[in-house]
């Protein structure tokens, strides 16, 4: 047992989590029983990478997965992969790169576990071409505090399969994954960036290159305001025909200390927006870059959410229907510029048609928008319930993944499958989000 101030991604809300370790697979079921006296409910921990609440026990009790880190069989014929639930991302990525194989689905940080990444039901920026990645786990394991382990496909236990796929960890304990990989030919990721000047020309942009690419991310200046709003690079990717298949090495450094106060403000960011945004001088510019570099830039500072001070950051991430999409899209950006606050990494992504079989799988045609902000007293009076009514409005939903605010009622509207997983939670087992968006 680890006692501790241990706190999600956002460092907000503040509710210090108590982590119960289990090394092996067979000691989870004993783990969840012992921690059946807290009544409120205990929570799977993948490596705390989600932003808000949904990572945090509704007991304060964390069962920690992050030992179980054992690869379990690789088929390097097929791409197919199976490991405890605790792998990294990068450790996944350490064995399969040489072997010509990558992840079907990446989110922006490769120290997520391939739990979390099962609960989240993550997206990337292949979206429009691959959909989340449940879409790629064909089995994974179960421990319940009421029955036996058991195995969850598409065909045996279905129900559970679904509700555990984005399921956010209430359906039981995943001990291991079965992933379907891609293959490939380099660790060099082709990619072409393009400056763009207002939010019209994202929209030309996509609707032109998505076709054509695997990967594709925009990212904004959120300062940016009138005739400029929306402006920002828009990336295309793929990976790379020829090139080594060795895992790129790259320095990492720290963030050692939290500062009192946030060093991300409107000073701050304008100069950052700047330096980003004009750096790109020419209209086009095309280079290979290592696949570390193009997916997860914010790894190179670990600990960086301690730059936003002791009061921690939120992150607003929405999605919103391709119908409304550029007027809300153009409405929330103009709210957020207008407050001069945000984030260095401001980010649009085109969410395309691939339907996932996770009951609350958060990504739906159309665009999504992801920034952060410093947490204050401010931001959740005054710009939050804003922007969280640009979204319900134009029929949109936020990430309980990355989210510290969204109301039941929002919730309820926008994810209507929730009661189906709530009939299928593990008893034991309860988050600090889902009793403050499903169960009030
Ligand atoms: C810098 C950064 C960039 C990000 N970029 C993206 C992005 O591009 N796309 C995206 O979708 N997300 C993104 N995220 C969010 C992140 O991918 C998810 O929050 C992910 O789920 C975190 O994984 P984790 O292993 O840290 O799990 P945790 O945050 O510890 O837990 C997440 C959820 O998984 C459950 N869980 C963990 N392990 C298990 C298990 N073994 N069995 C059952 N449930 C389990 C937990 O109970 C919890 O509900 C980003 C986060 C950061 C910090």
């Amino acid at each position: 047992m680890t006692r501790g101030t241990l706190r999600s991604w956002g460092r907000y809300p503040y509710h210090p989590q108590i982590l119960h370790h289990c090394h092996w697979q067979s000691d989870i079921a004993r783990r969840l029983d012992e921690l059946s006296v807290f009544k409120a409910g205990v929570l799977a921990q993948g490596n705390g990478l989600s932003y808000g609440d949904s990572c945090l026990a509704a007991s304060d009790q964390l069962v920690h997965m992050r030992a179980l880190d054992r690869f379990i069989r690789a088929d390097w014929e097929l791409g197919l992969l199976v490991a405890e639930a605790g792998v990294t991302l990068a450790e996944v990525l350490a064995l399969s790169v040489p072997n010509g194989w990558f992840l079907p689905v990446t989110p922006g940080t490769k120290h997520v576990t391939l739990g979390g990444a099962l609960a989240n039901d993550v997206h990337g920026k292949n979206h429009h071409v691959r959909g989340t990645f449940g879409c790629h786990v064909s089995r994974f394991g179960l421990v319940r505090s009421d029955r036996a382990p058991i195995l969850c496909s598409r065909d045996t236990h279905p129900e559970l399969f679904a509700a555990t796929i984005g399921g956010l960890g209430l359906t039981g304990i995943v001990t291991w994954v079965e992933l379907q990989l891609i293959p490939i030919r380099s660790n060099l990721i082709d990619a072409t960036y393009f400056r763009f000047q207002a939010l019209s020309d994202f929209f030309s942009l996509y609707r032109e290159l998505d076709a054509h690419h695997e990967y594709t991310v925009a990212w904004i200046d959120c300062l940016a305001k009138g005739r400029r709003t929306g402006r920002g690079i828009f990336m295309a990717g793929d990976h790379a025909p020829h090139g080594k298949l060795e895992v790129p090495s790259r320095l990492e450094k720290r963030v050692p200390i939290t500062p009192p106060i946030s060093f991300v403000n409107h000073a701050s960011l304008r100069l950052f927006n700047l330096v980003y945004y004009y750096g790109h001088r020419v209209k086009t510019t095309k280079k290979s870059v290592a696949y570390d570099r193009f997916f997860y830039p914010l790894d190179d500072l670990l600990d960086w959410n301690r730059l936003y001070g002791r009061r921690g950051l939120q992150q607003f991430q929405c999605v919103v229907p391709d119908s409304s999409a550029e007027a809300a899209i153009g409405d929330l950006l103009a709210n957020i510029a207008a407050t001069g606050t945000g984030s260095f990494l401001a980010v649009l992504k085109r969410c395309g048609d691939i339907a996932s079989p996770g009951l609350l799988s958060f990504p739906m045609p159309g665009v999504s928008l992801a920034l952060d902000f410093p947490h204050s007293d401010k931001l959740a009076r005054d710009l939050l319930p804003r922007l969280d009514a640009i979204v319900r409005a134009a029929g949109g939903r936020l990430y309980p993944a990355k989210d510290a605010h969204m109301s039941a009622n929002d919730f309820r509207t926008s994810y209507p499958a929730y009661e189906q997983v709530e009939k299928l939670r593990d008893p034991a087992i309860n988050s600090r989000f889902w009793k403050r968006v499903a169960q009030t």
